[in-house]
This record gives structure tokens, sequence and C-alpha cells, in this order.
């Protein structure tokens, strides 16, 4: 069973919106053990959408098309798929009512556009999960099939997962069930990481219990991904729990955590933990820290707020940094001890350096000073990104935040 995307939509081509939908679709394809060869894009014309379609077919067992199915004229998906059907388009009375109860009940009147989306090709079924406005169909055409899915990530999401995927599995004959787990890790490269993890990749290729995929993910750390196929959702739990654990043990105190949980929150929790409060004292990441950590529920009863020192004299009046040069290891310091003291926090984390595109006081962009207070101790680091100003701004939040739950460990 192999199985192809086709992703529509004119603004794809244009580069207008990046297309995820297929980036996701291919990952879950993969994760169901589905193979799939080819991903396209094509935009809203109706020629070309039908030879994508046909060339798809040729080659693959299935097709997932995805986008187009919105109630505007330029919206024709549908209508395509039921010329390569050879079957005409049928009003669904089902759908007709359920646009007329959602339109009803936001106390609105339906345009008559939206009708179009009732309209269904003969012989397609409609995918159960509708979270918007527009029904997902299951079209066969002759031995194969078509799924018709939105363009709206989420709709389409909640129905690959609900249907799409498990049509696919069931034709290719597939019972058992496919779970996965993903650790978060930081400190260490992508091929450090597969390194160290070498002997058990290969005792997993010759077993074939488990496979293991990373995934470079920025801010969120390096991703490593367990995945188990087994006949049982217990079976599949079980041998997913036992690799974990030993991918954990091997890469130790790199692994934040075991269950894809991002760094802020890791570094939350172990406050918590301890009783103890924190405070941000951020140049170069600009009140990004502290975002991430507002960003997770229940933030509040430990964070107590941050110092966004951008101009020097902010570091020297409020923060109480000594005159002199701001990007330094003794001023990353200074602002986290600071922080502790303007916040009235029991530990600080503090980021100074250069972002670019410039330099600044002769230091190269890219590089970073950062600080962490810990029972009134500081201490400092400083890294090198060689990125770009957004990039060095993430790393470097994620590399504050790591080095603060390192020493909570250590506490
Ligand atoms: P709806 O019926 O909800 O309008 P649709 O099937 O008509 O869905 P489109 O009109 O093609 O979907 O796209 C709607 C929106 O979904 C786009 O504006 C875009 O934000 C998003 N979208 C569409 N295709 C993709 C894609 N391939 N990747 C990521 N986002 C996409």
């Amino acid at each position: 069973m192999n199985c192809e995307v086709v992703a529509v939509g004119t603004e794809l081509l244009l580069g207008q919106i990046v297309d995820t939908n297929s980036s996701w679709i291919g990952e879950q394809l993969a994760l169901a053990g589905i193979d799939s060869y080819f991903q396209t894009k094509v935009g809203d014309n109706w020629q070309r959408i039908r030879n994508a379609l046909e060339l798809a077919l040729s080659r693959s067992d299935a097709v997932i098309v995805c986008g187009g199915l919105g109630p505007t004229q330029d919206d024709i998906t549908r209508d395509v798929i039921a010329e390569v059907m050879g079957v005409g388009l049928e009003e669904d009375p089902e759908v007709v009512e359920r646009l007329l109860r959602t339109f009803g009940s936001r106390g609105r009147s339906m345009p008559m556009n939206n009708l179009r989306q009732a309209m269904v090709p003969v012989g397609a079924t409609r995918i159960p999960q509708q979270p918007g406005t527009a029904p997902g169909l299951v079209c066969p055409v002759g031995d194969k099939v078509v799924f018709a899915v939105p363009g709206v990530p989420y709709e389409m999401q909640e129905m690959v997962t609900g249907t799409v995927i498990p049509e696919l599995r069931r034709r290719a004959g597939d019972t058992g069930v496919i779970r996965s787990r993903t650790l978060r890790t930081w400190g260490h490269s992508e091929s450090g990481i597969a390194e160290m993890l070498g002997h058990r990749l290969e005792h997993l290729d010759q077993s074939g219990h488990a496979t293991i995929a990373f995934l470079a993910s920025g801010i969120e750390g390096l991703k490593v991904r367990v995945t188990a196929k087994a006949a049982t959702a217990e079976e599949a739990d079980a041998v997913l729990a036992a690799e974990v654990d030993e991918v954990a043990s091997v890469l130790a105190d790199y692994v934040f955590s075991t269950d894809d949980e991002p760094m802020e929150a890791v570094v939350l929790d172990l406050l918590r933990r301890r009783g103890l409060t924190l405070g941000t004292a951020e140049s170069v990441t600009g009140g990004l820290i502290a975002s991430r950590l507002t960003g997770v529920p229940g933030a509040s009863d430990v964070l107590r707020g941050s110092v966004v020192a951008y101009a020097s004299e902010v570091k020297f009046d409020v923060l109480g940094v000594p005159a002199g040069p701001v990007v330094t290891d003794a001023a990353a310091a200074a602002m986290a001890e600071g922080a502790c003291r303007a916040l009235g926090a029991d530990v600080a984390v503090a980021t100074t350096g250069v972002a670019g595109p410039d330099e600044q006081e002769g230091v190269a962009v890219g590089t970073v000073f950062f600080a962490t207070t810990v029972d009134g101790v500081t201490e400092t680091g400083m890294v090198r990104f060689p990125f770009d100003r957004e990039r060095i701004r993430q790393f470097t939040v994620i590399t504050v935040l790591d080095h603060l739950r390192r020493r909570l460990l250590a506490r």
C-alpha cells in the first residue's frame, strides 16, 4: 500500500503559505508504515488539478488531496474528483442540514455559495469527522481511492488521524497498533546523539521491535522519537516504555523530557517542586524567555516577572550592572543578580549578546553571555551561534533554561 499527497492552492505556489500539511501528512504516513513516494503542489486550476490527480492515481494506490473544498468558486477539488471518477455531483442533504445548523447557531444566514460544500461526487462517502464546514470525502476510483480533506490544518489533521490513516491501514491488511513517544534533548548535536545511540539503532534494526527517528526542532530541542508497532495497544506501550527507558539512560542528562514537554515547562516544574520563584533579565532575548514561560499554564506561581533590559542604561539603572561593556559574562552575572533583587525572585536567568546584523562593542555576531543565579550563587556561560538573528535568540532561550535545569537537578 502506498499513498501520495496532492496539496491544492495557488497560494502554495506563490509562497504565500508554506505547505505544512504535506509534511504533516508525510509524517503520519511514515508513522503508520505506509509508503509515500510523491508529494505534489498544484494551483487552483481545473486541468492541472486533474492532471495531478490522474498522475498520482496512475502510480499510487491511494491519494490524499488537501485544500480547495471551501465554498468559493476557486474551490474546485470536489468537481475535479467527480470528473476523474467519471460521475456527477449530488447534494448531500445531511451536509445541507449541518451547514444550516452551523450558520443558524451563530445567528447568521448562510450565503448560498456554501451549498457548494454539500455537493459530493456520486459514490463518495463523507468522512465522519467534520470540525469545520467543509466535509472530507472518501472517493473510490476503481480499486484505488482518493481522500479529499480541507486545507485548514486542524480540520485536515482531525480527518487524517480519525479516518484516512485507519482506512489506509485497513486496506493494507494491517491490524497492528502503532504508538510513539518523543524524548527531547539539549546540549548535543544530532549526529552526536545518533552516535551515542548507535548500538541501540543496530539492535532495533535487527529485532524490528521499534524505530528511532531524530528531529532537530530549534527552540523545542532535538527530538528523539521512538515508535513501536505491536498486535495490541498494551504490547506497543510496553515495548515503548522499555525502549524509552533505554534511550533515556544512554542519553542521560541530555534528555530534558521523555513525554515531549517543552524545556520551559520542565524548568517551571523543577522550580515549583523546590518552592522557588524565578525572574528573568533579558537583553538579547528581549522577553522571549518570559514569553515562553508564560505560555505554560500555571506559570504564575513560579514566575515573578522579567526585566527586558535592552538599553545599557536600563541594565545600569534598573539591574545595577556596573558601568562598562554590557556584552560580557560579568554583565550577565550582574543582570541575573539584579533580577533577583528587582523582582524579589529566588532564582534568575539573564542573557546579553549580539544577535546581529552588526557586531557590538567589538563582540562578534552570535556571541551570547548568559547567567543563572541559584541560592545566591551565580554561574555564567558563553556560546557562539553561527545563525541568523531569530535563531540566535531562540537557541539562547533553550540554552539558558537548560543551564538552569542542570543546576536545579544538581541542587
Ligand atoms: P475550507 O473549506 O475550510 O475553506 P479548503 O479546503 O477550501 O478549506 P483552502 O481554501 O485550500 O482549504 O485553504 C484554507 C486555508 O488553509 C488556507 O488559507 C491556509 O491558511 C490553510 N492551508 C491550505 N492548504 C495548506 C497547506 N497545504 N499547508 C498549510 N496550510 C494550508
